[in-house]
């Protein structure tokens, strides 16, 4: 029997390559297939006579097939498929491309809805070209009504997943409403299964609306209902209160070589504040790339381990926790204290008044872990899957990945053996994503938010320029002499495809090309995350050292990474990028007195065209409108809330590729009233009843949530 958790590969006419494209949609389950919704429809809901469509161009008619075959393009090697239908009115010549089964599907004297556009054609005169068709004898989806039309893949036709959710609709009827009823009837929503069928195969605008209005409503309301279902479960966790030590905190940050800036002593007062409490805290520090989030993040680590505790901070990759080894060490050196690094590829311990750094073996690191003789521990995330223990965790950091919460704070409660098991370590989580007010409220309403606005002085701003195809042999001009003055350069290479998870493939094919047809006189170096550890930390070294000049690289630079000599960025098939991405990428330069340049090229024209789907031109230009804002915005704040106006439902500023900012499916986080509905309604129902035992469906659809936002 299929229910909403079936795997999709269980349904009719689902193979493996059709499961496979829906998976690279994110599609997994029935109920994920339900929850992918249309991001428009074609009217084609008024049937027309062949003479009317003939005069609109567009639409749906109901005709007779009088004749239907196959030939062979002249030019192309193409099988065209041929049909002359006609109604009352006229007849009209109808073409399809290389679906030669079309005619053995159609007999002569059949009817058929087609919903299409008519093209002109000098040569053939006026014809529909490749429209839907459908046998008249169903009630139609594909033609002759508000016809949904879906993100997908190249391989996946729309079709298809028309099809595919037909059938998995049929499960809508089962779904009980999760909304309680007082809140249905205030906000005047309708019910959940009338919502998802309106929203695949609408009988009207006026009930798409409908539909709408409600899924929109129940996206706000169930992160509204995660918010404070987390925030309420945190109440009940116990936390360390770590005392705040005056004279030690002063004195380091007296021995800095630079000041504080104002931003950065509010953030870390604002942090040491919440550690000292005993309840956890659950903080995020926001900041542009840059603004200096690490000195905040060290004062609170300083403190935890001068009250004798244990701290750990997590990287997203290895290179960075190997960076940031070297940096705290470095930080806290004054201190008696032993950090120690683990991440797959490699294992070193410090004790930080030498500077010297022990290879140690796995299984002592461990044992030293849990005996609570290493203070701190830097590692990638996978120290939480590792399942590492700690003696006395109470304070956890995590760099650029704010959704880090309360599963891994599960996790790591687990991890501390610390006495009576329910003693949580405060969490601290760092972004270079700016977050708009709106969005911070809606999707973060769980986290404390604390914001550094502000950059070291004496930063100077990023040139910023989109490269036209006739610039590109200037800007590869202005590289040289760059080089020549002991520059050095990024140059950033996107995925080709999404199968090319690492984008190797981009790196190596601009890495053979710049350095065979470019740059031959340079020394060239490439990075990717398939490399092995040691030959990624040569390559990081040759390029601090100005052994290399041009780093080719995919995004794993993108987060973190300081070469403070590095003053020109190269980002190749740039529109593949989200705004966040881009932004977070661009940071790596300008990191000193030089005057940095960041070159966007857009993939078109050259070696990225490989999948596209859409006209190059049309994309293009959209993306090059996106792009602009990147130019124009003074920080990273403005651009984000730019990025928010531009986009409609889906994705927001923090593109999936980075996995930031939750996705929405449907609902605009610039559908105020809604927000502030959601947030009334979410209020009012846990005022009542906190933990929701009133309301178990609601309380299910919620933790249902709270699993999905962690397992990403
Ligand atoms: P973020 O993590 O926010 O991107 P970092 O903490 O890595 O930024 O800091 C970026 C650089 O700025 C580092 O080289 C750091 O030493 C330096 N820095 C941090 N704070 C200051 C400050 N107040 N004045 C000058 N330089 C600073
Ligand atoms: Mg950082």
């Amino acid at each position: 029997m299929i229910t909403l958790k079936t795997p999709l590969s269980q349904l009719t006419r689902v193979g493996k390559t059709t499961a496979k494209q829906l998976k690279k949609l994110g599609l997994k389950t029935v109920q994920d297939l339900i929850c992918h919704y249309p991001f428009r429809y074609d009217d084609y809901s008024k049937i027309l006579t062949i003479a009317e469509l003939k005069a609109k161009k567009s639409g749906t008619i109901r005709a007779k097939i009088n004749l239907v075959a196959n030939h062979r393009s002249p030019r192309k090697r193409m099988i065209i498929t041929e049909a002359i239908v006609s109604d009352q009115t006229d007849s009209l010549k109808v073409i399809w491309f290389n679906q030669p089964y079309l005619a053995r599907i159609f007999k002569s004297g059949q009817k058929i809805y087609l919903a299409g556009r008519i093209d002109y054609d000098d040569h053939y005169g006026l014809q529909l070209l490749n429209p839907s068709y459908e046998i008249t004898d169903k009630i139609p989806i594909h033609t002759g009504r508000l016809v949904p039309v879906y993100p997908t893949t190249a391989r996946l036709s729309q079709k298809q997943i028309r099809f595919l959710i037909r059938q998995a609709l049929s499960l809508s009827q089962e779904i009980e409403d999760w909304l309680p009823r007082q809140i249905r009837n205030q906000y005047n929503l309708t019910g959940i299964s009338f919502a998802l069928e309106q929203i695949h195969f609408p009988q009207n605008a006026k009930w798409l609306n409908r539909a709408g209005h409600r899924l929109k409503f129940d996206e706000l309301f169930l992160i509204q209902g995660r918010n404070h279902l987390i925030r309420q479960e945190n109440k009940n966790l116990k936390a360390r209160a770590i005392k705040f030590k005056l004279r030690q905190t002063k004195d380091f940050v007296k021995n800095l070589p630079f000041k504080l800036t104002t931003g950065q002593r509010k953030t870390a007062w604002e942090i040491i504040q919440d550690i000292n409490k005993d309840s956890p805290m659950n903080r995020l520090l926001q900041g542009d790339v840059g603004s200096g989030k690490t000195i905040p993040a060290v004062i609170a680590i300083l403190n935890t381990l001068l009250d004798h505790y244990q701290s750990t901070y997590l990287a997203p990759t290895e290179i960075l926790a190997e960076q940031h080894f070297k940096t705290i060490s470095n930080l806290l050196k004054n201190f008696p204290f032993t950090i120690g690094l683990l991440t797959r590829e490699n294992i070193l311990l410090r004790e930080t008044k030498s500077d010297e750094n022990m290879k140690i073996k796995k299984s002592e690191i461990l044992k030293k872990i849990i005996q609570g003789k290493i203070n701190l521990v830097i590692g990638t995330h996978a120290l939480i899957q590792e399942k590492v223990k700690f003696k006395k965790l109470a304070l956890a950091v995590v760099d650029e990945q704010h959704r880090f919460g309360v599963a891994q704070r599960a996790a790591l409660v687990k991890q501390s053996s610390m006495a009576n098991g329910q003693i949580a370590p405060h969490l601290l989580s760092m972004t270079a994503t700016p977050i708009p007010r709106s969005v911070a409220l809606t999707l973060y309403g769980d986290l404390d938010l604390s914001i550094i606005d502000e950059m070291p002085p004496g930063r100077k701003k990023i040139i910023t320029k989109i490269v036209k195809p006739n610039e590109v042999e200037n800007v590869y001009r202005f590289v040289k002499s760059e080089i020549e003055k002991k520059r050095q350069i990024f140059v950033i290479c996107p995925l080709i495809d999404p199968s090319d998870k690492l984008g190797i493939k981009s790196v190596k094919e601009e890495y053979i090309k710049l350095s065979e047809k470019i740059f031959p006189d340079f020394k060239l170096g490439f990075l990717h995350g398939k490399l092995k550890s040691d030959r990624k930390e040569k390559i990081m070294k040759d390029f601090a050292q100005n052994k290399i000049s041009i780093l080719i690289s995919t995004t794993v630079v993108e987060v973190g990474i300081d070469i403070p000599n590095a003053s020109i960025m190269i980002i190749q098939g740039a529109e593949r990028f989200g705004l966040a991405q881009l932004y977070q990428l661009r940071g790596r330069i300008g990191r000193n007195q030089h005057q940095s340049y960041c070159f966007l090229f857009l993939g078109s024209g050259n070696d990225y065209a490989a999948d596209r789907e859409n006209s190059a031109t049309e994309e293009t230009g959209r993306a090059r409108q996106r792009l602009k804002a990147l130019l124009t915005a003074e920080n990273g704040l403005e651009l984000a809330e730019k990025d928010l106006e531009m986009r409609g439902p889906g994705q927001i500023f923090g593109s999936k590729q980075s996995g930031f900012l939750t996705d929405l499916k449907i609902a605009k986080l610039s559908d105020t009233e809604t927000i502030k509905q959601t947030q009334q309604a979410a209020n009012q129902i846990f005022n009542q009843d906190p933990t929701l035992n009133k309301y178990p469906l609601l309380k299910n659809k919620i933790n249902e949530l709270i699993q999905i936002t962690h397992l990403e």
